[in-house]
């Protein structure tokens, strides 16, 4: 009876409850006073952060934290790249002789500061005395998936980075074409000794990875550093990892390695004779061909310094409230950085929220949160993507073949449709959340789960600003086919897939204020509620 009313009071308590019910003690872990001190300990000395000045939301940041992290970096001079970090993608590892440059490919992680993989590419550079040089290959597929809203955040964030390369004596390329048909043959006529890429775990990249190297020529070092996760993906786990539970451990235990202050990636010593071709952003933009329906949203401005802003209110604002309100939907709780973590464009958010202990001790959840989702997505899904089949095969989720059987109620069949008005107006990010019932309603209202998933991959991708991401796939396989979740007790439709309803959501918050907020004309009394009875 105990584990009945133990597993009741889960399935109303939080939605994201493995993450949660383990996030206290993954806390404590993370953060008791032994790691607290070995994880400072392993970097030298390391500037306090000032605590926040409280901050009414809505205000301009006052700029404390860029300040203070830029104090950090020149704290860091002298640190040192961990070549684990780094792992060679060509056979050859040894830079060209009578180069005119080092190359580093921008791909995932799409920003100058704190950027581990162009850290080493200019100090390989410096090493060889060589120029340094950073391109991004720029391609917009025939897809509904390209739409204004992103490739306006990318290009606007990439302008920022040319920027500050001019500013560093560093050249930036805007190619335009898949870096597999472009980047060997450019490698070739600027002669470059050495290629640095980022580190993504999705299929397109990791196949343009391979494109890039059949073609690129074979005296070219081709090397790949992980930037984006504090414990590189390859030092975090060699395997694919079952749930959040049993990689937590692996990278915490990591932690006092690969938590090191960054070092500043400073004016570059050697300056290039052949020079970039200058780019006309403001064209670049106008000319893009994407779906300009999905428009800008209003609240996240592109690049590093919004993405810095927009942390340093986090931690003023609504870092205090994380730990009791973010399953709130009309509280302002989270810290809404997804957009920027996911062009890459910034890398502080674990950074800081793992080293200001002062600023997260009222939030306790807030770092392994964190951390061990951006670093757990990481490392399972290289070769997770869409793999019902896994879902399938595991014991627990075999469920999902007798959901499909099962299968009674398909009422509302386009409801996904109508949602795709109200997920644009969401203005380009639902709240976790919603995100979860939102998907799990897909499930209900589908013939089979692999629609369920496309559908709901389809709709996340083209309308979330943070969409097309490593936690997209896995956020919509959770809720539709339970990776790394646990079974939950059999019923019709979902089978052994966690459920949630419309019930479970007026007990957690205020439904009314969500629906006047964003469907103010569908309110309460109308189709919302009718549907939610299915
Ligand atoms: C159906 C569904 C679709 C999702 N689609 C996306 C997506 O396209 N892109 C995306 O980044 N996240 C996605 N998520 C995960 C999660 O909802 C968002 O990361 C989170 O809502 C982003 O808001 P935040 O940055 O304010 O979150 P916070 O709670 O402040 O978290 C900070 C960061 O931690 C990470 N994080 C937190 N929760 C999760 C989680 N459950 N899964 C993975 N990472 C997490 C993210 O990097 C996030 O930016 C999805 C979840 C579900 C259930």
């Amino acid at each position: 009876r105990m584990g009945n009313r133990l597993q009741h009071k889960r399935l109303f308590s939080a939605c994201f409850l493995f993450t949660f019910l383990a996030a206290r003690s993954s806390f404590e872990a993370t953060m008791s006073d032994r790691k607290r001190r070995a994880a400072s300990s392993s970097s030298g000395k390391r500037p306090k952060l000032p605590s926040a000045p409280d901050r009414e939301e809505g205000k301009e940041p006052a700029g404390w934290l860029l300040r203070a992290v830029q104090q950090q970096r020149e704290d860091a001079k002298d640190q040192s790249f961990n070549r684990k970090r780094l792992r060679f993608i060509s056979e050859t590892e040894k830079v060209t002789q009578g180069s005119e440059g080092i190359l580093y490919w921008m791909l995932r992680d799409q920003r100058v500061q704190d950027n581990w993989a162009l850290i080493h590419a200019q100090q390989l550079a410096a090493q060889e005395n060589l120029p340094l040089h950073v391109c991004f290959c720029l391609v917009v597929p025939k897809s509904p998936l390209s739409t204004l809203r992103h490739y306006s955040f990318l290009l606007k964030g990439l302008e920022e980075v040319a920027k500050e390369c001019k500013q560093l004596n560093i050249q930036f390329h805007l190619l335009h074409g898949a870096a597999g048909d472009l980047l060997p043959a450019f490698v070739s006529d600027r002669d470059f000794g050495a290629v640095v890429t980022d580190f993504s775990p999705l299929r397109e990249h990791l196949q343009l990875l391979k494109d890039v190297q059949k073609k690129l020529k074979k005296d070219v070092p081709l090397m790949q550093v992980d930037a984006h996760n504090v414990v590189p993906c390859w030092e975090a786990s060699p395997k694919l990892e079952y749930a959040a539970r049993t990689i937590r451990g692996k990278i915490t235990s990591r932690l006092p390695e690969f938590l090191t202050d960054f070092p500043a990636v400073e004016k570059h010593p050697h300056t290039a004779v052949r020079t970039a071709k200058p780019v006309d952003w403001d064209e670049a933009l106008a000319s893009l061909d994407v779906d300009r329906s999905v428009e800008e949203p209003q609240w996240a401005k592109p690049g590093t310094a919004a993405g810095m802003a927009m942390l340093e209110s986090f931690i003023d604002v609504r870092l205090k409230l994380f730990n009791t309100h973010r399953n709130d939907p009309n509280a302002a709780a989270l810290s809404q950085l997804s957009p920027w973590i996911r062009f890459g464009l910034s890398d502080r958010y674990e950074d800081v929220s793992l080293r200001s202990l002062s600023l997260v001790s009222s939030s306790p959840s807030y770092p392994s949160h964190l951390v061990k989702w951006t670093q757990a997505l990481a490392c399972v899904l290289s070769t997770m993507l869409l793999c019902l089949q896994l879902a399938r095969s595991d014991r627990r989720h075999n469920a999902l073949a007798h959901a499909q059987l099962s299968r009674q109620v398909l009422v509302m069949k386009d409801g996904y449709r109508n949602e795709s008005v109200l997920w644009n107006s969401v203005d380009g990010k639902m709240h976790g959340f919603m995100r979860m019932y939102w998907a799990k309603k897909i499930l209900e209202w589908t013939s089979s789960p692999e629609e369920a998933l496309s559908i709901a991959l389809y709709l996340n991708d083209r309308y979330e600003l943070d969409g097309q991401d490593p936690n997209g796939f896995v956020g919509c396989m959770w809720s539709i086919c339970g990776i790394h979740d646990q079974g939950w007790s059999e019923r019709p439709v979902f089978g052994k897939i966690r459920y949630m309803n419309y019930k479970g959501c007026l007990r957690k918050f205020d439904v009314a204020q969500f629906e006047r907020k964003f469907c103010p004309k569908n309110s309460l009394k109308n189709t919302s509620r009718k549907n939610s009875k299915i």
